[in-house]
C-alpha cells in the first residue's frame, strides 16, 4: 500500500487538475490526487472545502494508522506542500 501510493503520488510530475508540470505539489481533500498550488487555491475557496477537509483526514488517520501509520505523512501531505 505506502508503496504504491508514494510511487504514483509522491513523485507525479504532472498536476491532475491542469497538468502544468509539477515542483511543489499538493494533494486535493476531495480525491487524493497531486494538483499544483494554483488548483490548490481554487479547490480552498469551494464553499464545502472546510467540512470535505476535516471529514478527509479523520478519514484519512483512522485508515492509515490502521494500516501502516502514515509513516510518508500522506493524510498531511493534503494541508502542507511537499516536492518530490
Ligand atoms: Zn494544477
Amino acid at each position: 500500500m505506502k508503496e504504491e501510493w508514494e510511487e504514483k503520488i509522491l513523485c507525479a510530475t504532472q498536476c491532475s487538475q491542469c497538468h502544468e508540470r509539477l515542483d511543489q505539489r499538493i494533494l486535493s481533500v476531495y480525491d487524493h490526487q497531486v494538483v499544483c498550488m494554483e488548483c490548490k487555491k481554487r479547490e480552498e475557496v469551494r464553499p464545502d472545502y472546510d467540512e470535505v477537509s476535516k471529514d478527509m483526514i479523520r478519514q484519512c488517520l483512522v485508515d492509515t494508522e490502521s494500516r501502516y501509520g502514515d509513516p510518508g505523512g500522506f493524510c498531511y501531505h493534503h494541508f502542507y506542500p511537499y516536492t518530490c
